[in-house]
């Protein structure tokens, strides 16, 4: 590991003003700088800021604190009760351990899990932008059908993120001049285009401060994660659908996807798909058909493709049951 300074921040200002990189969790920046993926000058530790609470809206939403970590955030009764899919995707994720210690703000700024962004003798267009991408043509399984370009194929590995955006949560951040910001997930993660190695709208220096949800969404919820193993692994394809159906026809649909693009991904054509329809597998061959208009495997990953049709197909009948 490369030397660096270390500074503990006591205020969000101080943090912001640090001109350094957070560290909450280190479960994942960690891993890196051992690694020297990541090699930062300065650390600014912000475990200690008072961002670990989670707190009931007037609007009957939740405001999250960007370090509560990922186990209180599952556990808590609120989550369990309105947002069963967001505990069920934390739950998902990781270990027991690490869920301890990874943060909300982390988890949605963790990196991808691409082997060749990991292997420094490798080229990697987002750890070195410019020197290629060794993943294109190469060992490719786990990452993405979706969203790519020509630079990088990777994928957002976060469970939690997935969630979220199917339930329309909102960032909120603050810069080094002191404003804040609202971001829809929607706007927060970018595709790779040629800029791989940017890969949100965040500003240097600007922090994660909170994560708000909209009021709890009418229906049912579910995460459906597909993995290699049953614990510990990331996803393949994930699922995260919240369903309303009303009169025997499918009244609302949210659906979001992990392991198949560089930000969790969403596309309303797939939700238009099944709304104002019965449940029917027809319906959910549509969904799907949708979703999968534009996908494009890389050899290794192809699988993903009717993989994640049999997972939707399977939430969907789950959700509408
Ligand atoms: C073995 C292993 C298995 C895992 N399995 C899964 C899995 O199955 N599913 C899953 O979703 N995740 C999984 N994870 C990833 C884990 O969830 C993340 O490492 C964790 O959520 C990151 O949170 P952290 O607080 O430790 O972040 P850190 O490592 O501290 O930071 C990560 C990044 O976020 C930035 N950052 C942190 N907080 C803020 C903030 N408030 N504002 C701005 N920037 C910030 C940091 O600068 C850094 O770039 C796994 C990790 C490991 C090591
Ligand atoms: S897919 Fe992206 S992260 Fe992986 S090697 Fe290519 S450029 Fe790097």
């Amino acid at each position: 590991m490369k030397t660096f300074d270390y500074q503990r921040a006591n205020t969000i200002e101080a943090a912001t003003r640090a001109n350094g990189r957070f560290i909450a969790g280190g479960t994942n920046l960690l891993d890196l700088m051992k690694l020297q993926v990541e090699t930062p000058e300065r650390l600014v530790d912000i475990s200690r800021l008072d961002l670990n609470t989670i707190e009931e809206r007037d609007d009957g939403g939740l405001t999250i604190g960007a370090l509560v970590p990922n186990s209180d955030l599952a556990a808590d009764p609120r989550v369990v009760e309105k947002y069963e899919v967001l505990s069920r995707a934390l739950l998902a994720g990781a270990s027991g351990q690490l869920r301890n210690k990874a943060s909300t703000g982390g988890n949605l700024l963790q990196r991808t899990r691409c082997y060749y962004f990991y292997d420094t003798a490798s080229r990697c267009n987002k750890r070195q932008p410019g020197s290629g991408c060794d993943a294109v043509g190469g060992f490719n399984r786990i990452l993405a059908v979706l969203g790519t370009s020509e630079q990088c194929i990777a994928t957002h590995p976060s469970d939690m993120a997935v969630a979220m955006r199917a339930l329309d949560a909102v960032i909120v951040t603050q810069k080094a001049d002191g404003d804040k910001r609202r971001i829809p997930i929607h706007d927060f993660y970018r595709l790779p285009g040629e800029t791989p190695q940017i890969e949100t709208v965040l500003e240097a220096g600007e922090l994660i401060t909170h994560v708000e949800l909209p009021s709890p969404p009418a229906g049912k919820q579910v995460y459906r994660k597909v993995r290699d193993r049953a614990s510990y692994a990331f996803a393949l394809v994930s699922v995260a659908g919240v369903v309303e159906v009303k009169n025997g026809v499918i009244a609302s649909a949210a659906l979001a996807f992990g392991g198949l693009g560089p930000m969790p991904w969403r596309n309303p054509a797939v939700e238009a798909a099944v709304v104002g329809r019965a449940p029917s597998t027809e319906a959910f061959e549509a969904a799907a058909d949708a979703l999968l208009a534009d996908a494009k495997g890389y050899g290794s990953n192809d699988f993903k493709i009717p993989l994640v049709r049999r997972t939707l197909i399977a939430t969907l009948r789950d959700l509408t049951a």
